[in-house]
């Protein structure tokens, strides 16, 4: 039933870009940037397919897009083009492409390994929601145990502005921030490297179409707007953050880094994946009518996303990483429409290549907490295979997330890894 490659590495089981997921991304060779898609183990480059005339017919606007250095000029072109750029790479890169066009395009693909990969779209605004009911109950116990969710979670998504600036593409070393802090035990605050670094599991979503400031997107039209998904995570310093939040939000404590993954997966790719929103709990209250979904059977994306931890110590001695978490993007509260419709109701103009993110996602059992912070419920420390404790990360962890869908007879689509790690802070 699968649909085979040409590149036989797309073909293994367990491969996270088969035919069937062509995510783009952008990726630097030779002192060049380029945009490219992921096949296999292989990035092929698009620019240099569409100059040998290897995607048979395309309009000019998606010739010009694939051209350039990032994905915003196609991520604005909509969902039409966005189509039949694929429909072109899928043939391309079929096992029943002539024999001629693979043997050209051959010379296009180069190996992941062998190429720098980058954050694919210049991102003009980052906004990071607080969806997952599951995190939202978890956090809020630690501050009010008798009343964790405050009285507008069921009714409105939750979020608030992010750093664009500060987005850095997977591999990039994370400073460990300093900042102001006031542990409960002092009388007053003081300037110094956070102690408390946790991360975030997220499922980022790139923003294609944009829309005119004043002009909400109606729910029906959300996902037109929607380029695709990443990885996300979203680097914490619950010290800092519990001294400045108030009345603001969250400001330094999230504002030093915030690390994506490369690759950019399509909602057409994620189509077999299509899942229910989660019931709401009896007695919960029906979204407004500008939130509700018209189809809910179809209104989630069931996402494997996991967080994988590996000490400089276990680093040492050999010993792989180890995994910590393990939710569902399906497991939300908020679907991904909720969140783009409820972002532009005011009449907020998103443009192409702005990226919002999730908020942490969780499930509700132990296991699947999606920050380090939540692991605070345990009745034991996180214990690593080397013995050592983590109550938050030490410099040297490198922090990996992974996501992927997969199931009975459909492809694996894989969203690749986002991965950090962790370095001393700068002296200050
Ligand atoms: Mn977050």
């Amino acid at each position: 039933m699968a649909l085979k490659s040409w590149v036989e590495s797309a073909n293994l089981p367990g491969c996270d870009f088969p035919l069937e997921n062509l995510p783009y991304g952008a990726f630097s060779h030779g002192g060049e940037r380029r945009i490219g898609i992921a096949i296999g183990d292989q990035a092929l480059d698009i620019r240099a397919c569409i100059e040998e005339e290897l995607l048979g017919p395309l309009s000019s606007e998606i010739a010009e897009a694939c051209s350039a250095s990032a994905l915003n000029a196609l991520m604005a072109l909509g969902t039409a083009a966005w189509s039949a750029l694929r429909r072109q790479l899928t043939s391309l890169l079929g096992s029943h492409a002539a024999p001629e066009t693979q043997e050209k395009a051959r010379r296009h693909l180069l190996p992941m390994q062998s190429v720098q990969m980058e954050v694919p779209a210049q991102v003009g605004d980052y906004t990071d929601f607080y969806a997952s009911i599951h995190h939202a109950t978890r956090v809020g116990k630690l501050f009010r145990p008798d009343n964790p969710l405050l009285p507008n979670y069921k009714y409105i998504p939750i979020g608030y502005h992010g750093r664009a600036s500060s987005i850095v593409a997977s591999g990039t070393e994370i400073r460990r921030p300093s900042g102001q802090v006031k542990p409960a035990s002092s009388a007053e605050p003081a300037f110094g490297p956070s102690r408390s670094l946790d991360y975030e599991l997220e499922v980022g979503i790139f923003v294609g179409l944009g829309n005119q400031i004043g002009a909400p997107i109606p729910i029906a039209e959300a996902e037109q707007h929607i380029f695709g998904l990443c990885l996300v995570n979203d680097w914490s310093a619950r010290d800092i953050q519990s001294w400045e939040y108030q009345p603001l939000g969250p400001f330094l404590a999230k504002s030093f880094a915030t690390t994506i993954s490369p690759w950019v997966v399509t909602l057409e790719a994620l189509a077999p994946y299509r899942v229910e929103t989660p019931v709401r709990t009896q007695g919960d209250p029906e979204p407004l009518p500008y939130l509700k979904e018209r189809d809910p059977s179809r209104a989630g994306i069931d996402v494997t996303v996991e967080v994988l931890l590996q000490s400089e110590k276990m680093r040492e001695q050999k010993v792989p990483a180890s995994l910590l978490s393990r939710a569902s993007l399906r497991d939300l509260y908020w679907s991904v429409a909720q969140l783009v419709t409820h972002h532009a109701s005011n009449g907020c103009n998103l443009r192409p290549g702005d990226l919002l993110a999730t908020g942490t996602i969780s499930g509700s059992d132990e296991g699947s907490e999606g920050c380090l912070l939540e692991m605070k419920h345990r009745a034991h420390a996180l214990t690593l295979p080397t013995g050592e404790t983590r109550t938050f990360l030490e410099d040297g962890d490198e922090v990996t997330l992974r996501g992927y869908c997969q199931g009975p007879g459909l492809p694996r689509i894989g969203f690749g890894q986002c991965v950090g790690r962790i370095g001393a802070a700068i002296p200050s």
